[in-house]
């Protein structure tokens, strides 16, 4: 342990094998893991590899970029980016073999432009906009995307791999939109086909429509936050899943303060009585809500201590109680975790973070900062 390193995200890959095994059980079919954004932060490169190593068939990022870096780091899976600038230059995507998903003609033509200057044939996964709005070809531009689509196959400048769609309402499993969206990737593919191009690799369910709909997995699902395990419906169940990633750090200092002592920036908290603080040496930038101030807890030595006052950007108190709760500096500060993460109390989750803030887990998972060092178990 780097002893000038305050904060460490421990990331235990069994459960983010695990995980694989539970959305390739329940949803019945393969998995392309999805590791944009470092890996929800907890490591794209780490956790792409375990990902492919427990049975996921590809992986999944945002941006070219972010799938460059995984090739870079020796990862030769299949690899799929689906978010791109408007300017992007695709060669390097290209000559990488990573599968581009296009949102648009243009973008098509932008590929196409790339694949002929340097001779070579793009993989594309075409992806449709069925609902959600957001990226993807609209049904205003099928006909123009899959006229284009069929003769650049045909002059073999891109082979088709893929046709691919994102749920509007994939965390309300019976939204008639999930039917309706599928059933117009269904007939993308259909019209496809009659073209006499034939998508191998067909996708359609995030997390929530993995577990809950596994009638809308087609030759794979596309699950992100599942892999790091947390359940999108936990009102539905947890199935099984395992949060990977510990949030934990060490007491960096203990101290007594008397009653009426104001702690913290505008001293949002006053000692009731004389006490005694724990500081922990974890703020807003490294990811802690600043929101969360005075509405959570830290866990140490199997009990859990609530913070008191504001969180700041590098460090938060803790109110350690008047006999010090026996808490000495350099005791190990659990701040999120699997419940079992630690003995005693169960350690609070990322789930209850963002449930107390009115979020949602991707956020307070994917927002964890650059300085806590990953470490993997
Ligand atoms: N597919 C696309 C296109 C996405 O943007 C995302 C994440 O937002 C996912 C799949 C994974 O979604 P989830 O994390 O809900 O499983």
């Amino acid at each position: 342990m780097d002893s000038h390193a305050n904060l460490y995200a421990t990331v235990d890959l069994d459960a983010i094998a695990h995980n694989v095994g539970v959305l390739r059980e329940r949803s019945g079919s393969d998995v392309i893991a999805v590791v944009k954004a470092d890996g929800y932060a907890h490591g794209a490169v780490a956790v792409g590899r375990t990902a492919l190593g427990a049975g996921a068939i590809a992986l999944g990022v945002a941006q070219i970029s972010e799938a460059r870096a995984l090739r870079a780091a020796g990862i030769d899976g299949h690899l799929i980016a689906w978010l791109h600038t408007a300017e992007a230059d695709f060669a390097g995507a290209i000559a990488d073999g990573i599968d581009i998903a296009v949102s648009s003609p243009r973008q098509l033509e932008l590929v196409l432009a790339q694949a002929r200057r340097l001779g070579r044939t793009a993989t594309v996964t075409v992806k449709l906009d069925t609902g959600l709005a957001r990226s993807g070809v609209s049904p205003e531009e099928w006909a123009q995307t899959a006229d284009a689509v069929a003769a650049a196959c045909a002059e073999g400048a891109i082979s088709l791999h893929g046709v691919m769609c994102h749920l509007a309402f994939g965390d309300v499993p019976d939204h008639p939109l999930n039917s309706q969206q599928a059933q117009r990737v269904d007939d993308a593919v259909a019209d496809l086909r009659a073209r006499g191009v034939r998508p191998q690799l067909v996708h359609i369910a995030n997390s929530p429509a993995a577990l809950t709909r596994p009638d809308l997995a087609r030759d794979a699902v596309r699950p992100g936050l599942s892999i790091y395990g947390y359940s999108p419906v936990p009102d539905i169940g947890d199935f099984g899943l395992i949060p990977a990633m510990t949030l934990e750090t060490r007491i960096s200092l203990v101290k007594k303060i008397p009653a009426g002592q104001g702690v913290s920036y505008n001293h949002t908290w006053v000692a009731p009585a004389d006490t005694v603080l724990g500081v922990v040496p974890a703020g807003y930038a490294d990811g802690v809500p600043r929101l969360l101030s005075g509405r959570f807890g830290v866990h140490v030595n199997g009990r859990i201590f609530p913070n008191v006052g504001r969180v700041c950007m590098d460090q938060l108190v803790i109110d350690l109680g008047p006999d010090g709760g026996g808490v000495a500096e350099g005791d190990r500060a659990v701040l999120f975790g699997p419940a079992g993460a630690a003995g005693g109390a169960p350690v609070p989750t990322a789930t209850d973070w963002a449930d107390t803030i009115g979020t949602i887990d991707y956020e307070i998972i994917s927002r964890i900062g650059s300085r806590a060092v990953r470490r993997y178990v």
